[in-house]
């Protein structure tokens, strides 16, 4: 396979020789290949001047099976995935039965190799059925065929400190990572948007940021107690920033991440938005923020100080969507338009340059989930992991158009920049001209 005409990270026109699923040559786009290497090379893929970006890697995703195929499945959640540059998905651990053994883990993992679009990585909870009363057999996970490094009971909260406490210990024994939800769970009973100006004026149960913020510092002090990684999942407050920044300036073992929608969207589109108000496409957890949230996630992502941006991808059934905001689920689709509202977000604004989004798209969350064949440099001998991405068009998004089987998106009928031409899995394209192959 040669792929034709890309600029690495942005950088000047290359091509990519792809043999056996590595990366055998990168030459200027156009010059003659070195001995030997065109021989093997038997497709061609013009890339017209793309940008590329080794593939995403998502360390937050609900692909939903087991329990809910109504919602999605491993074969629509991933080809979503590739649709959105994505060579790999963490697959959080609260489906139905939940991911609490050796055995759903497996389950999760073989349905990731027999239907995957891209390389799905199951995510352990840590606590038994997610209820936060004894821990599940982390070992056990971590030692099935899975190989599971990333624990987490996103969704709900490991609000006991002790619990949570021996979960960092024992994680620590496989270098494995507790990804905490944040979400003390007394402070948000029956919260349904961000406590602030808004809310009081919908009369709708406020969400506090210090119940996000408590629970961040705790969990900072309790990984550096017992000098284990802890990883936060979608940070929304600028409060949880500060935290992150104290705690990272203490050398502790702490990363976090951000959602694409915490980086655009704020609060008051629940009470006025182009979806008309009390819309539940909003409704999300944690809830969307402030303006002043918004910029200090922004600044917090472009510093270094949020390592990663994770979609939480969170399809939901038009039943449990479309129905009166205090009923509706929370959450929203995210996989199929990450990219393109980074670039909206960071790129266009300035904030991040197509390095800084591979470091934080790909690079780092490879490395937080330890897997080692993603979140590679495009240079010769890397898998060819590659995501071909146009970042001059500008497109309406339209949710019929997605690979998922959801289609809860905030950004419906909104003007987003970029577009993924094609996405790669070990040299082997899952996407072409925007498609899934
Ligand atoms: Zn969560």
């Amino acid at each position: 396979m040669l792929i034709k005409n890309v600029r690495i990270l942005g950088g000047e026109p290359v091509d990519i020789a792809v043999v056996d699923g590595l990366i055998a040559e990168v030459r200027p786009a156009g010059s003659a290949p070195a001995e030997g290497v065109d021989g093997v090379v038997d497709g061609v893929v013009d890339g017209r001047g793309a940008i590329a970006l080794p593939g995403l890697v998502d360390l937050h995703t609900h692909l939903r099976e087991p329990g809910r195929e109504d919602a999605e499945t491993v074969q629509t959640g991933t080809q979503s995935a590739a649709r959105g540059g994505y060579t790999a998905v963490h697959a959080m651990a609260n489906t139905m039965p939940v991911a609490d053994t050796a055995g759903v883990v497996e389950q999760v993992w073989r349905l990731g190799q027999e239907f995957g679009h891209c390389d799905v990585q199951p995510v352990g909870a840590v606590t038994v059925g997610l209820e936060g009363r004894q821990l599940a057999e982390l070992g056990a996970m971590a030692d099935s065929a899975a190989r599971v490094r990333v624990f987490s009971d996103d969704g709900k909260c490991v609000d006991d400190a002790v619990l949570m406490r021996r979960a960092l210990e024992y994680v620590k024994a496989f270098d494995g990572v507790v990804a905490q939800h944040a979400q003390e769970p007394k402070l948000t009973k029956d919260a349904q948007m961000n406590e602030g100006v808004i809310s009081g004026r919908l009369g709708l149960a406020g969400w506090p940021a210090v119940a996000e913020e408590a629970i961040i510092a705790r969990d900072c002090l309790l990984a550096a107690h017992v000098g284990s990684r802890l990883h936060v999942c979608h940070v929304s407050t600028a409060g949880s920033v500060e935290i992150i920044r104290w705690a990272k300036s203490k050398g502790w073992n702490v990363t976090a991440e951000v959602t694409p929608h915490h980086l655009l969207l704020t609060d008051d589109l629940v009470e006025e938005s182009p979806n008309g108000a009390y819309n539940p496409i909003y409704k999300v957890n944690p809830p969307l923020r402030t303006a002043h949230d918004v910029q200090a996630l922004r600044a917090a992502l472009a510093d270094g100080t949020i390592d990663v941006v994770a979609t939480d991808h969170a399809p939901h059934p038009v039943e449990d969507k479309e129905t009166e905001w205090a009923a509706a689920a929370m959450g929203m689709v995210g996989l199929e338009t990450a990219l393109s509202v980074v670039q909206e977000a960071m790129v266009d604004t300035g904030l991040l340059d197509w390095a800084g989004v591979a470091e934080r798209m790909s690079v780092a969350p490879a490395r937080i989930g330890r897997l080692s064949g993603h979140g590679r440099p495009l240079e010769v001998g890397a898998p060819a992991n590659i995501v071909l991405y146009d970042p001059s068009s500008r497109t309406e998004v339209d949710p019929s158009s997605f690979a998922s089987k959801s289609r809860n998106t905030p950004y419906e009928g909104m003007t987003l920049p970029g577009r993924v031409l094609a996405t790669f899995l070990r040299g082997k394209p899952t996407v072409l001209e925007g498609k899934v192959t």
